[in-house]
C-alpha cells in the first residue's frame, strides 16, 4: 500500500480515541483555560460524531485548571502530593463543566471516565470500565477520560496521558489514536536542540532505535508526556492493533484533515502482537 493510500484508509476509521495534553488547552502567559481552543476541539470532536464514527476523548489539564482556579489562595507544599490531589479534584470538576457545556451547544453529551492502573490490572475493575465504555458509545455519548489524580499516588497511577489514552485505545478495541501534542510528529532527534532533526512521517515498524529517537522531555512546563511517554504510547497501540498518529494541535483543525486522508503528523502503523500482554504492561509501569 502507497502511503497516500495508508493516508486515505484513515478516513474509514469507525473509533477514535484522540488525546490533548494540558498544554494545548490553557494560555501559556497565564495558564487560564483557552476556551476558544478549546470550543473548537469540541466543535471537530462533535463533528467527527456527526459523521457517524465514535470518539473517546483523553484529556488532561485537572491539576493545572485546579492551580489555577486556586491561584490566589495560599497554597502551602504546592507539590505535595495531597494539594496536587485536592487541585485536580477542583480541577477537573471544572474541565468537565466547560466539557458538559461546550458538548451540549452541539446536541452531544459529554461522559467522565476516571482510570488508575487498578482500572486495568484488577480483572473486574478492567470489565467494568470497558462494559461502561461500551454502553456510552452506543449511547452515543463522548466519554472524556483522565486519570483518578484525586486518589491515584505513585504506586497506583498510570502516571502520564499519552500512555493512559492507548490503554484507553487498547481496552475499547479503538481503530485509531491521535495524539495531539505541541509538536509536529516524530524527528530523529529532538528538533528544539538539533536543527539537523529529521521528520519521520511514517513507522511502518517500531524499533529499539525509535524508542531512543524519543528520549526528550516536554518542551511545555505543563503535562507530563515528552516524545518517551508517546512511544511507550506507540508500543501499546501498534501491538494491540491500533494505528497512532502524533500530530501538531497548533490548529485543532488537523483532526478532520488527519481523518480526510491529509499527510500530516507521523503515522505509526499497527502491528498486532498477540503475545502482547496489556495487562502485565500496566502492571509493569513505574516499577
Ligand atoms: N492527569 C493530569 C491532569 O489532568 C495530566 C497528565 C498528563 O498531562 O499527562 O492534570
Amino acid at each position: 500500500m502507497s502511503t497516500n493510500e495508508r493516508r486515505a484508509s484513515l478516513k474509514d476509521k469507525r473509533r477514535i480515541v484522540i488525546k490533548i495534553g494540558s498544554s494545548s488547552l490553557q494560555h501559556q502567559e497565564t495558564g487560564d483555560l483557552d476556551y476558544i481552543r478549546l470550543e473548537k476541539l469540541v466543535r471537530e470532536l462533535c463533528d467527527i460524531c456527526n459523521q457517524g464514527k465514535e470518539v473517546i476523548l483523553v484529556s488532561s489539564g485537572a491539576i493545572a485548571a485546579g492551580r489555577q482556579t486556586m491561584a490566589a489562595k495560599d497554597m502551602k507544599g504546592d507539590n505535595e502530593i495531597a494539594v496536587k490531589q485536592a487541585l485536580s479534584a477542583i480541577g477537573q470538576a471544572k474541565l468537565m463543566m466547560v466539557y458538559q457545556k461546550l458538548f451540549s451547544e452541539y446536541s452531544h453529551v459529554a461522559a467522565q471516565i476516571l482510570m488508575t492502573k487498578n482500572t486495568i490490572v484488577d480483572d473486574l475493575n478492567r470489565y467494568n470500565a470497558k462494559n461502561t465504555f461500551m454502553e456510552l458509545l452506543k449511547l452515543g455519548a463522548v466519554p472524556i477520560v483522565n486519570e483518578n489524580d484525586t486518589v491515584a499516588t505513585y504506586e497506583i497511577e498510570i502516571g502520564d496521558n499519552d500512555t493512559l489514552s492507548a490503554i484507553v485505545a487498547a481496552l475499547t478495541d479503538a481503530d485509531l489514536l491521535i495524539l495531539l501534542s505541541d509538536i509536529d510528529g516524530l524527528y530523529t532527534d529532538d528538533p528544539r536542540t538539533n536543527p539537523e532533526a529529521e521528520f519521520i512521517p511514517l513507522v511502518e515498524q517500531l524499533s529499539e532505535s525509535h524508542f531512543h529517537m524519543g528520549k526528550s522531555s516536554t518542551g511545555s512546563g505543563v503535562g507530563t508526556g515528552g516524545m518517551n511517554t508517546k512511544m511507550t504510547a506507540a508500543r501499546i497501540a501498534t501491538s494491540t492493533g491500533t494505528d497512532m498518529i502524533i500530530a501538531n494541535s497548533k490548529d485543532i483543525g488537523i483532526l478532520h484533515r488527519l481523518l480526510n486522508g491529509s499527510e500530516e503528523g507521523t503515522l505509526f502503523l499497527a502491528n498486532k502482537d498477540e503475545s502482547f500482554d496489556l495487562v502485565g504492561f500496566v502492571e509493569g509501569l513505574h516499577k
